[in-house]
């Protein structure tokens, strides 16, 4: 049974949809892309957490996680995520509120046996009992993973205060406390029978075949799935009424936060999505540019960032949120701050929805949809299932991107439901922590809840609108020319060359030959000389950004508003200015831009302190990040000279005075010099004219000089000794998790090398993750790679793990490689050639949009390597890299020549089983401890700056 709809597609769409129904009512979406270079499936069963069973929760999530350990036909736990890795692919799902998504992605000689394992996740797994203690370690480890994460622990308070009688309050993660049950395998096939029912799903198959071979493969695979025509879940209680709004909510975070939270309860807004009022409003009152709320709060002293945005939920209500970061002085005065908002809101009121406004959010929207970019073909297929669950089937490209039909009186409507009555206000400090004596139970987040007291009350009923006085203003970056220079694309060079080549500036130009969309690309790397050197420096640099980037905002706002993004940031000790979007008005955009960076002389000393204040909490936030994102950073100055210790960031800006800064700024731009490289839709003339005219802009106003390559001071690589080092660093008494990372030293990144280590890191992942994580259990967060270091590369194994210590862990990975020995010996020539196939594959992925082109040639112009067509080079020699030399590699990188650091983060639970094994390692002469990070570098040999463009 099929049916065939036209789906409406963008106008630069090439690909072929059609949706059919199969006899059990499983609706297909398949998308056959004869340019695919992977392919891919996903599918969404319509049950989330929500309908967890009410002394189970958890339950939705802990059987997506099992539906991965084997199925009847396919039984062996690792049989799914084996064939994957050795296809080229990889896979992954999530559980949300309402629906469970389930994805992967393959080579595309491979999609039809993934499919066929895939699907038998919805026809007959196995939940063996073996695998549910397991697996239900791992869910709890995941939930461990969160427990100090304040993202997690705000939406859990939010969703607990929801009426108690509702589904929104439950508790969707779970742990070894609402799983560990003695009939816990029968309740997950209970309710597997109960919920993944064939109509409740939508699958989506993208490949580069053609549609009738996918059609036969939706109907082979998919066709036995039961289907016990559910309907979809639907819910009635409203979790937010008045009784429980019009509050005040104060939290204490973990981070060292200040932000204030206002939620507006709002009903179902999804039913008018061709209409989009909260699309209109949230353009409103998250807008950045002139005339905003933030630029009010800004120049007031009480904010710093500002976010708004609409959710919708449970098909039966919605919300409108807007996020403040504030400062100190707007913790202190948020009554203030919340005034100025109700103004602005009684601004919008008064004077009415204005059409000019939405019809610059639907062009845009509109331009947005028929020049897109192709996605990842599993993000894109990811997507387009969960929407086929909420939109016709005719629309399910094309929503949410359109605001179809303005409705002047539905956006008015909208507007007038904003007030005291239905919203939920929630102050976000440690400044609270006195107040705050409430507990939630399952993040342990402290908090307080209280009535809106009666003369804020008073004011927010009548705000005054004089302090407020006008709307944004229109988008002057609008594109207005979206013509393509040239559609002889074939004669085009296929690379980035020079067009312009001086001591202090060179310049890489590629015109756009493939993409064919009125879009580019302008990156530059802005060097100074030594003025950027060592941590004060770059402390002082990192004011002199935020400040600057404060000073663009409003100009840089309404550029992306008309997809026009751009960004600032430090490498290296040079400033990278990236701008990206439709060319039309980039040259125009640049010059600005430039001219800013000209004049900026910012003596200000409020506005020093405020950005100073906001780096001073970045800095002391970096404590409270989880183990393994944090880990790196601690590794950096360890294995790269200019790398910095965490740890000093903060003492170091504390010592940092505004004096400093003006100083610093005077004399940052004295010497120059650039390198650009620009792709798209551009002319080499247009190129070499807004180069040089912005380069000139800054020489001039600064009376700068041109700076030499030689006068750039070089980054090295540390070069390991040939041993077992380790460092560690004690997380204290609030971190739950230890974690490790265990680097091995190799050589420099040669083609050749290159190659053989990714064979190495394709054959020992799938095996070192099954082997530490899903048998031993050691924590959620495993994994192994090879990375690259200032063109060095090395070979890393990470864990977090809430049960042992960096010691135990650093000895299990080395157990883990010795018994790797064998079956690296075993190793067949037909394995090896899989795997072969599978890097194969890899590599032939090419650059989906001029961005992701641009960002892979801008890699090799900052290393100064230049190696534009490395993709291919690598392509052409992986069929030279034999078996054997893969196994040489494994024998010397970790045992023959082993240069070993291992950074340990013991969190104090761990402590005990720590230094027992240090010891005992210690004393055997097994490990040998860096004490002091400086002495270890200065008493360190180097290797050459790779990276240097002399
Ligand atoms: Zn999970």
């Amino acid at each position: 049974m099929s049916t065939l709809q036209r789906i409406i597609k963008g106008a630069s769409d090439l690909r072929n949809y059609k949706s059919i129904t199969l006899k059990n009512k499983l609706q297909c979406l398949l998308v056959s892309d004869e340019k695919a270079d992977k392919s891919s499936a996903a599918m969404n069963v319509n049950v989330g957490h929500l309908q967890d069973p009410i002394d189970r929760p958890g339950l939705a999530h802990f059987l997506e996680h099992m539906l991965f350990m084997g199925t009847e036909k396919y039984p062996n736990q690792s049989e799914y995520s084996d064939y994957l890795s050795k296809n080229g692919g990889y896979s992954n799902a999530y559980t949300s509120q309402m629906e469970t998504n389930y994805y992967f992605a393959c080579q595309n000689s491979s999609i039809e046996g993934a499919l066929d394992r895939f699907s038998q996740f919805f026809v007959k797994p196995l939940f063996s009992e073996a695998c549910v203690e397991k697996e239900m370690n791992a869910v709890d480890s995941e939930h461990q993973k969160n427990i100090m994460q304040d993202s997690w622990r705000f939406l859990q308070l939010f969703r607990s205060s929801a009426h108690k009688h509702t589904e929104f309050c439950k508790f969707g993660t779970g742990n070894l406390q609402t799983l560990s049950h003695p009939t816990i395998r029968d309740d997950l096939i209970q309710f597997y029978n109960k919920y993944y029912s064939a109509n409740l799903m939508r699958l989506v198959i993208y490949s580069n075949k053609d549609i009738a071979q996918m059609e036969n493969w939706a109907q082979n695979y998919f066709s036995d799935i039961p289907n016990n025509d559910l309907l979809p879940p639907s819910f009635k209680a409203l979790p937010f009424t008045q009784e429980n709004l019009g509050n005040l909510w104060k939290v204490v975070p973990i981070k060292d936060i200040h932000q204030l939270s206002i939620k507006w309860i709002l009903p179902d807004m999804r039913k008018y999505y061709k209409n989009n009022p909260a699309s209109y409003l949230s353009h409103l009152l998250g807008h950045e540019g002139e005339n905003s709320l933030l630029s009010i709060l800004i120049k007031n002293g009480l904010a710093v960032e500002l976010s708004a945005g609409n959710q919708n939920e449970q098909n039966l209500w919605s919300s409108m949120n807007i996020e403040i970061s504030l400062t100190n002085k707007g913790v202190e005065n948020y009554e203030q701050v919340l005034q100025y908002l109700f103004s602005y809101i009684q601004m919008l009121k008064e004077k009415g929805v204005q059409e000019w406004v939405f019809n610059e959010i639907q062009m845009l929207s509109k331009l947005n949809f028929d020049n897109k970019d192709n996605e990842k073909p599993e993000s894109y297929s990811l997507s387009l299932a969960s929407r086929m669950q909420y939109y016709p089937i005719e629309e399910v490209l094309v929503q949410p991107y359109l605001n179809e039909q303005y409705d002047k009186n539905l956006i008015q409507d909208t507007i007038n439901q904003f007030n005291i009555e239905n919203v939920r206000i929630t102050l976000i400090s440690k400044k609270f922590a006195e107040e705050c004596q409430l507990t939630e139970p399952i993040y342990g987040t402290q908090y307080s809840v209280e009535q809106i007291n009666e003369q804020l009350r008073n004011i927010l009923l009548n705000p005054k609108i004089d302090v407020i006085h006008d709307l944004i203003k229109p988008n002057t970056f609008l594109p207005k020319n979206m013509d393509l220079f040239t559609k002889e694309i074939d004669t085009l060079p296929q690379y980035p060359f020079l067009i312009r080549n001086e001591e202090f500036s060179e310049v890489w130009f590629k015109q756009d030959n493939h993409f064919q969309k009125p879009k580019a690309s302008v990156k530059v790397k802005i060097s100074f000389n030594q003025q950027t050197k060592g941590i004060k420096n770059q402390i002082l640099f990192a004011l002199w950004i935020s400040l600057l980037k404060e000073e663009m905002r409003e100009i840089s706002y309404m550029a992306e508003m008309a997809y026009l993004g751009q960004s600032l940031n430090v490498v290296d000790g040079a400033l990278i200015l990236s701008v990206g979007g439709y060319n039309d008005s980039l040259p125009q955009y640049l010059k600005q831009i430039f001219t800013i960076i000209s004049n900026f002389n910012q003596t200000d000393k409020t506005k020093f302190d405020i950005q100073y204040e906001r780096i001073m909490r970045q800095y002391q936030n970096i404590s409270k990040m989880q183990p393994y994102q944090l880990i790196f950073n601690y590794a950096q100055p360890l294995i790269i000279t200019n790398g910095i210790n965490p740890d000093e960031l903060q003492p170091t800006l504390e010592k940092t005075t505004f004096d400093e800064y003006l100083v610093f700024q005077k004399n940052l731009m004295q010497k120059l010099s650039f390198q650009w490289l620009i792709q798209g839709n551009m002319t080499e003339e247009i190129v070499k004219n807004f180069t040089v005219e912005s380069e000139n802009i800054l020489f001039q106003a600064k009376n700068a000089t041109k700076l030499s390559p030689s006068e750039i001071s070089d980054i090295r690589a540390i070069q390991l000794p040939q041993k077992t080092m380790f460092w560690e660093k004690n997380l204290g008494s609030h971190e739950t998790n230890s974690a490790i990372v265990s680097l091995y030293q190799y050589k420099k990144d040669t083609i050749q090398n290159e190659l053989k280590m990714q064979f190495l890191a394709n054959i020992i992942k799938t095996p070192f993750f099954e082997k530490l994580r899903t048998d031993e259990q050691l924590g959620y967060v495993v994994h192994s790679l090879s990375t690259t270091t200032r063109a060095v590369l090395g070979f890393i194994f990470m864990i977090q793990s809430n049960v042992k210590s960096p010691q135990y862990l650093s000895q299990r990975i080395e157990l883990f490689l010795n018994n790797f020995k064998e079956r690296m010996s075993n190793i067949t020539d037909a394995e090896f050639e899989q795997y072969r196939q599978s890097i194969i594959s890899n590599l032939s992925q090419k650059p989906k949009s001029i961005f992701e082109e641009a960002n892979d040639n801008w890699d090799e112009v900052l290393n100064n390597q230049r190696l534009f067509n490395r993709r291919i080079q690598l392509l052409s020699e992986v069929k030279n890299v034999t078996l054997q030399d893969v196994q040489e590699l494994f024998n010397q990188i970790f045992f023959e020549e082993k240069k070993k650091l291992d950074i340990h983060f013991v969190s104090n639970n761990h402590l005990e089983e720590n230094n027992k094994i240090k010891d005992e390692r210690l004393k055997n002469n097994e490990i040998e401890q860096v004490q002091s990070v400086v002495g270890f570098r200065n008493s360190s040999s180097l290797f050459p700056d790779f990276y240097s463009r002399l």
